[in-house]
């Protein structure tokens, strides 16, 4: 038996926030991951996060506020998101930007993403982000870090209230007390098989992704104790993600996952009969279901030396350059001969294109109706530069963005709408957040504002 104020169950991005934070407030800690390493999908992702009205934007000429990101959250959401927690984030994003920094966290230019009318991605390399964050918590004395030890179920007094957790670890279960309560901090449910059968059987074509140890542990055990749950119908895959070595269509193994979205600097996208399929410029998870009903759930991005010259070398989905060098893109001096590199019709494709092309021209998109590169933001551009490139990807679910009900002090709530006494959480395993759909870049923003509110509730 071990005691500690505060247990932080999950050593991804949210728990280690919320264990520094504890620390701060004076706390002692026990923060404890069930593999071998921390970062679970943190460590995976493309480490980009969004942040609203900071300096790196106006020095790169863009106008943002709390206000519009507030907007394009509510919006990716399908009007879903609980406005009381996206209140959370807008009054937790510019500190949580400034606290990152301070633990030591680099971030990279800033970048247009998915479903924001500004380029506000803040990219991060995701191992400098943990191996920053985890450096902080290995050095601070009130915090113990446990690893390879798994939460299999919370610990309730007679009143219901959590008093801690039971670990499975390789020397036999290992009880923990928590006096001030607990936080999970699992992830999310994507490496749990059974769990997305049940809540996502629509996604069973897509390949699934991050981290090993996210098979949904935290949400079954706040389930067994009554837990409700939020936008469990709205588990969607991701649209971009490296076919490796097509044809063969070996999914990217763990740790490879690779995310390249040239759609959003003016690349269009076609399925294997060389036609295109969508509006680019839509949300990523909408081209992820559109393209799972495509033939064999493939796409291709194609785009052209123009779009090339965009590269950014970062950990970002815009690191064309880098999947390039990868063996993940294909280059070709014509739209003829890149067709034939991947096997596509070449007089489809170069009529696929030629007719893009004339439609850009005549400032319409016949096809589709796309008047931007994403979300209203950018002028379509003709891809008419050679060399060309092309993408093989497909549908991904990288993360689940569902789970527990929370208020907005991070605190679970029941079924019946009362919390459950000591019981927080906090991250992808919280519900409620992004509804329907996902502003690219929240889910990293959202893991660590809700991981320091989620802590500071505990302790007030
Ligand atoms: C390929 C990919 C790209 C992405 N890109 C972005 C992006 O650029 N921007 C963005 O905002 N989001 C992105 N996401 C989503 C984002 O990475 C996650 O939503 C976020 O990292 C979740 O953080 P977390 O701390 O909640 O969970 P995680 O970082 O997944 O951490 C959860 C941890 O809990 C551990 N755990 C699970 N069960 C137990 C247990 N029983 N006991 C103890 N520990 C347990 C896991 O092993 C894991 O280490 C991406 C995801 C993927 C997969």
């Amino acid at each position: 038996m071990t005691d500690t104020d505060l247990l932080v169950i999950g050593g991804g991005l949210a728990g280690h926030a919320a264990a520094l934070e504890a620390a701060e407030f004076g706390a002692s800690v026990l923060l404890v991951e069930k593999t071998a390493a921390v970062g679970g999908s943190t460590l995976q992702s493309s480490g980009s996060f969004a942040f609203a009205g900071t300096q790196a934007q106006r020095d790169a000429g863009f106008e943002d506020s709390p206000e519009e990101i507030r907007t394009d959250i509510v919006a990716a959401s399908g009007g879903l998101a609980d406005p009381a927690l996206v209140s959370v984030y807008i009054e937790g994003q510019a500190q949580a930007y400034a606290w990152l920094k301070a633990h030591g966290v680099h971030f990279h230019p800033v970048t247009l993403s998915s479903n924001q009318a500004v380029p506000r991605t803040h990219a991060t390399q995701p191992m400098q982000l943990m191996t920053a964050l985890h450096a902080k918590v290995l050095a601070d004395e009130r915090i113990e870090f446990v690893d390879n030890a798994a939460a299999r179920r919370l610990v309730v007094d007679p009143e219901g209230k959590v008093t801690g957790a039971v670990f499975e670890t390789g020397q036999g279960n290992w009880e923990v007390r928590a006096r001030r309560g607990v936080v999970l901090a699992t992830g999310g449910f994507s490496q749990n098989a059974e769990l997305i059968e049940k809540f996502a059987p629509r996604m069973a074509r897509a390949l699934k992704l991050g981290g090993s140890g996210n098979t949904g542990d935290g949400l079954l055990m706040a389930w067994k104790l009554g837990a409700d749950m939020v936008d469990m119908a709205h588990v969607n895959g991701t649209f971009g993600i490296s076919l490796n070595h097509y044809p063969d269509m070996r999914a990217p193994a763990a740790g490879e996952a690779l995310l390249r979205l040239a759609i959003y600097r003016g690349g269009i996208a076609v399925n294997l009969e060389a036609r295109r399929f969508a509006d680019e410029s839509i949300s990523y998870k909408k081209l992820g279901e559109i393209c799972l009903d495509q033939p064999r759930s493939i796409g291709f991005q194609i785009w052209d030396a123009k779009i090339m010259a965009q590269s950014v070398p970062a950990p970002t989905a815009t690191d064309f350059e880098g999947a390039l060098a990868l063996g993940l893109v294909r280059r070709a001096d014509s739209i003829h001969w890149l067709a034939q590199a991947v096997g596509l019709d070449p007089e489809i494709l170069t009529g696929t294109v030629c007719r893009y092309n004339a439609d850009v021209a005549e400032g319409r998109d016949s096809v589709f109706g796309r008047t931007s590169l994403g979300r209203g933001w950018g002028k379509l551009v003709p891809i008419d530069k050679p060399p060309f490139f092309i993408y093989p990807c497909t549908t991904g679910v990288l993360s689940t963005y569902c789970g527990v009900r929370v208020t907005p002090r991070m605190e679970c709530v029941d079924v019946f709408g009362e919390t459950i006494a000591n019981l927080y959480a906090a991250g992808e395993i919280v519900g409620g957040f992004h509804g329907s759909g996902y502003m690219s870049g929240s889910s990293l923003s959202k893991s660590v504002i809700f991981g320091r509110v989620a802590a500071r509730t505990a302790l007030g």
